[in-house]
């Protein structure tokens, strides 16, 4: 999507901190942590939430949590946060799908 700020940090357009990549997925640093680890799970393709989710992501989906996982070990992090905000009413304001991971201090 032209407007999309993830879009454009995927396509190298915007910079960004990787710290993952593979063909159908990509993962920064969130540029506002809310926890000592924040990061952010992004598909590269661009579906705008939850509710936009068809039967033909459900291994893209698997990908984005096995993804955490593995970011997570890597971090040495043995508890931590995995959500997803879905629509404005629930906190989402970037309208591209997106997995975050919070470690380090989380209450
Ligand atoms: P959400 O509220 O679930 O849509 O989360 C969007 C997240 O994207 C927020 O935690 C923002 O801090 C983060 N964010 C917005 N712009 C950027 C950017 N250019 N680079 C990294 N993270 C960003
Ligand atoms: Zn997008």
């Amino acid at each position: 999507m032209d407007n999309c700020i993830f879009c454009k940090i995927i396509k190298g357009e915007i910079p960004s901190t990787k710290v993952f990549e593979n063909e159908n997925l990509f993962a920064i640093n969130d540029i506002n942590p809310k926890a000592k680890i924040h990061i952010l799970i992004i598909p590269k393709e661009h579906i705008e939430s939850v509710k936009h989710l068809q039967d033909g992501h459900k291994n893209l989906i698997g990908e984005m949590f096995l993804a955490a996982q593995k970011i997570a070990k890597e971090k040495n992090l043995e508890g931590y946060k995995l959500v997803i905000n879905v629509g404005r009413e629930g906190g989402q304001l970037v309208d591209h799908l997106h997995l975050h991971l919070l470690g380090g201090d989380v209450t």
